[in-house]
């Protein structure tokens, strides 16, 4: 089933940005789904508009079998939202902002107890629950600003740039509370990220780039149709002369030369044919990082 489908959907804000330019895509229910753009592209944009925040200009947006603009109500029962600015009082302790966030979705009050000490076990956050919301650090409030997204058991949990503004140490755990969420729970999510080895294990990344959506593939996918592995050899002037008189196309980068592969196996070839003029070598895959900078650079 999908969990999304999104129609040629257009946003113009007041001030005449066009911030997002007729974008059409869907999303698979219990996917995984990167968004990966520059800032500026009209990501959260996109997000705010799915989740009911900013109005749609054009086009149309189905979440299971419900219409934003129609049926907004019940879409917001539907998501659950971390966004980059928290909701949360900071003078207020844990256990009490999400107690309040949680009111708001009709739960008893021993269901909504039990449901708070539920999420606070799943993101590990149960020995916070006593202190002071503005007393945290920046990852342990973004844990605790997931836990709020979750109280309500959503079936889409959107997450806007989760990690930006953490520390190396942080973000590297937070992660891992993500990842877990992904495998233990039956939700589908959608993360927007600039961190490109965050789209690594996503079922889809789409690449927005100026209001329009560049890409939409698997990561494996757009790593293998945007990136090439290369062998970079360290040889003195006779290799030179070899890999000229051979054909071979090559890039001198560092003092050392660049060879672009169709496939990692061709290096052995390589490698082995001209051993007597190398002084070392070595084979780098192609990373996200290319994909990106392939697909959003000023010269495209
Ligand atoms: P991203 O999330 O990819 O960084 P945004 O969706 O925040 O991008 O922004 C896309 C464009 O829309 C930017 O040019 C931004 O300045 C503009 N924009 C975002 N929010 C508003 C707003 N509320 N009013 C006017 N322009 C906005």
């Amino acid at each position: 089933m999908k969990a999304l489908i999104i129609n040629d959907v257009h946003k113009k804000y007041h001030n005449g940005v066009h911030a997002v330019k007729g974008i059409s895509l869907s999303i698979d229910e219990l996917s995984f789904t990167a968004f990966l753009g520059k800032n500026g592209a009209g990501k959260s944009t996109l997000m705010h508009m799915m989740s009911t925040l900013t109005e749609i200009t054009s086009g149309s947006i189905k979440m299971f079998d419900y219409d934003v603009t129609k049926d907004d109500e019940k879409i917001r029962s539907l998501i659950g939202i971390v966004f980059q600015h928290s909701m949360m009082d900071g003078i207020l302790t844990v256990y009490d902002n999400l107690s309040i966030r949680g009111s708001m979705y009709g739960l008893s009050k021993e269901s909504l107890h039990n449901r708070i000490l539920e999420v606070s076990k799943t993101l590990d956050i149960e020995e916070l629950l006593k202190r002071e919301y503005g007393s945290l650090s920046g990852g342990q409030r973004r844990k605790v600003d997931i836990a709020r997204a979750l109280l309500h058991q959503p079936r889409i949990l959107i997450l806007d740039e989760p990690t930006t503004g953490l520390d190396p140490k942080s973000r590297q755990e937070l992660w891992e509370y993500i990842h877990q969420l992904r495998v233990s729970s039956s939700m589908t999510i959608l993360l927007t990220t600039h961190y490109l080895e965050e789209v690594m294990d996503a079922d889809q990344v789409i690449v927005i780039n100026e209001g329009l959506m560049i890409e939409n593939a698997s990561s494996h996918a757009l790593r293998e149709k945007y990136t090439r592995t290369k062998l970079y050899l360290s040889g003195n002037g006779p290799l030179e002369q070899s890999l000229i008189q051979d054909s071979i196309q090559y890039v001198v980068h560092q003092n050392r030369y660049v060879i672009p592969l169709s496939s990692p196996f061709e290096s052995v070839e390589i490698v082995s044919k001209y051993q007597p003029l190398i002084q070392s070598f070595e084979v780098i895959q192609g990373t996200m990082d290319d994909v990106f900078f392939a697909l959003t650079s000023e010269d495209q």
